[in-house]
């Protein structure tokens, strides 16, 4: 969860003209993010918890029409620390 009066991220844009509402981002989004009204062919899904979002494209990948774009957050593209760091410990 993002802590309060944190800037929360949008992780990934839907096109409202191209999405055709068939729910497939919402089934098979791992963190179960997405939600979308079930039948209900207005409403486009949303993003419940953007800030829990894996960055892992699968709702990009399945949706049929291309109407989603993951947008990737400028620390994650510009990531300057190194492998060994995130691993934490150094492998002889
Ligand atoms: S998978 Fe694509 S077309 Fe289907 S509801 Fe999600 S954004 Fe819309
Ligand atoms: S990128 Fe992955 S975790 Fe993020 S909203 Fe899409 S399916 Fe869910």
């Amino acid at each position: 969860m993002a802590k309060q009066n944190e800037a929360v991220f949008n992780p990934i844009r839907i096109n409202a003209d191209t999405c055709v509402r068939c729910d497939l981002c919402d089934w098979i989004c791992p963190g179960d993010l997405i939600y979308k009204e079930a039948d209900n062919k207005e409403k486009l899904p949303v993003v419940a918890y953007p800030d829990e979002c894996w960055y892992c494209g699968l709702c990009q990948s399945i949706c049929p029409t291309n109407a989603i774009t993951v947008i990737f957050p400028e620390c994650m593209i510009h990531n300057k620390t190194d492998v060994v760091t995130l691993l934490g410990k150094v492998l002889e």
